[in-house]
């Protein structure tokens, strides 16, 4: 897919020349297929684009393009559109970034009546501030609507690997655990579960709700006990021992989850959420914490200017990357990473995914990546755990997984990438 620079054909269509002036589409034609009597709404395009007729797609509340989802998602000719499925990490390579450096350099505001898309668009220019053209012939608003190009959401072939890694931090061993379900009868949430992560490595792992992945994730962060197996932590026991035993590595094995605002106090400033991270390995109050959470936010791209902030007042990017800012903070071996990007918009999920991989480059810190979604899976890890119904199903290299998946369920999970991941 091209990227929207001035330099790209995408965007030479001269405003006078070039701006269609076909009749829109009306707004409200939204229709789905006939599996689903009313529109999904959402920021997950794999799902829009394999339940929804049409689609519209939106900014800063205006439609910016809208119409039949092959055309659309096929060929985008907004530069949001184009810059929506540009972040999907199934159209990149392993190793590439996936956010646009624009998202964060925003331009000067749009009058009223400009294009709202303006401040974030690299071929934005006076014209566009001023006022908005009639939407082209596929509903885009846009006064330099792309030429038509091939895009396609597709699991990308096998790529690079990227780099070796280190020694094994975390050994699971055979982990089972049971839970008890509200009828008194008891359920194997996870069964002899085994997997090794490294040092500097991504493992991902990926299943269907329920398929376990939490509750492994639980385990390997000491909150959950397994009833048979074990799990090893830097060469030591994690499992299977009392508390205060692991009390003085706790802090080397952190968590980022889905919803980092339930792990946050609503009460407590951006300074004291990182702050009290911080003082578990470095200074414990004063300038010299606030001098480190400073540079924690500066690590994860966020403004000093929001220390004194607190959660609710931040956009979901901001919290996610608050969150990643303070499992950072003292200095970690290894980050469990609970869905981490699964209530994101995709620009959003982008960029934080490109910043946990440079986090993992620049540290060395392992990420143990959970996830639903193979593509996000297949982006970040360099090795695969494939889970169903609390079992290993397969595991691997992701290269040789999905290329040459061995078990039904893995080909079923592939197949269901939106444009087909084995072709
Ligand atoms: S109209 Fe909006 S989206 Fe189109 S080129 Fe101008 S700023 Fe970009």
């Amino acid at each position: 897919m091209c990227s929207p620079t001035r330099s790209d054909p995408c965007w030479s269509s001269p405003r006078s020349a070039s701006a269609p002036r076909s009749s829109p589409p009306p707004d409200s034609a939204f229709s789905v297929s006939d599996r689903s009597p009313r529109p999904p709404s959402g920021h997950d395009l794999s799902v829009v684009a394999r339940l929804a007729d049409r689609v519209a797609v939106m900014y800063g509340g205006r439609i910016v393009e809208q119409g039949l989802t092959a055309n659309v998602l096929g060929d985008p000719r907004h530069p949001y559109t184009r810059a929506l499925l540009d972040a999907v990490p199934a159209a990149h390579a392993k190793g590439t970034r996936l956010s646009a450096d624009t998202a964060s350099r925003p331009g000067p505001a749009p009058a009223p009546d400009g294009c709202p898309y303006a401040t974030r668009c690299a071929a934005a220019d006076d014209g566009c501030r001023k006022a908005l053209p009639e939407r082209d012939s596929q509903g885009a608003l846009c006064w330099y609507p792309a030429q038509p190009v091939a895009v396609t959401l597709r699991v990308p072939q096998p790529a690079r690997h990227d780099g070796a890694p280190g020694e094994v931090l975390v050994e699971a061993d055979a982990i089972s655990k049971r839970f008890r379900a509200p009828d008194a009868t008891s359920y194997y949430a996870v069964r002899e579960v085994s997997f090794r992560l490294r040092a500097g490595e991504t493992l991902g792992v990926v299943g269907e709700s329920g398929s376990g992945k939490t509750t492994v994730a639980r385990i390997v962060l000491g909150l959950t006990e397994p009833d048979a197996g074990a799990v090893r932590f830097d060469g030591g026991p994690w499992s299977g021992i009392p508390e205060r035993s692991r009390r003085a590595a706790r802090h080397r094995i952190q968590a980022v989850q889905q919803d980092p605002l339930g792990s946050f106090d609503p009460r407590f400033t951006v300074e004291r959420v990182i702050g009290e991270a911080v003082a578990l390995t470095g200074p414990r109050r004063g300038r010299e914490r606030r001098a480190a959470v400073t540079e924690l936010l500066d690590r994860v791209g966020l403004p000093a200017a929001l220390l004194d902030r607190r959660p609710l007042e931040l956009s979901g990017g901001q919290r996610q990357r608050v969150a990643i800012a303070r499992a950072l903070a003292p200095s970690p071996d290894v980050i469990v990473c609970d869905e981490p990007v699964s209530a994101l918009d995709v620009s959003v999920q982008a960029q934080i995914l490109d910043l946990l991989d440079d986090l993992r480059r620049d540290t060395g810190v392992a990420l143990l990546f959970i996830s639903h979604d193979l593509g996000v899976v297949h982006h970040v890890s360099g090795r695969i755990v494939v889970m169903k119904d609390g079992r290993v199903v397969e595991t691997g290299d992701v290269e040789e997984v999905f290329a040459h998946p061995a078990q039904e369920y893995t080909r079923e999970l592939l197949a269901a990438v939106p444009g087909g991941a084995l072709a």
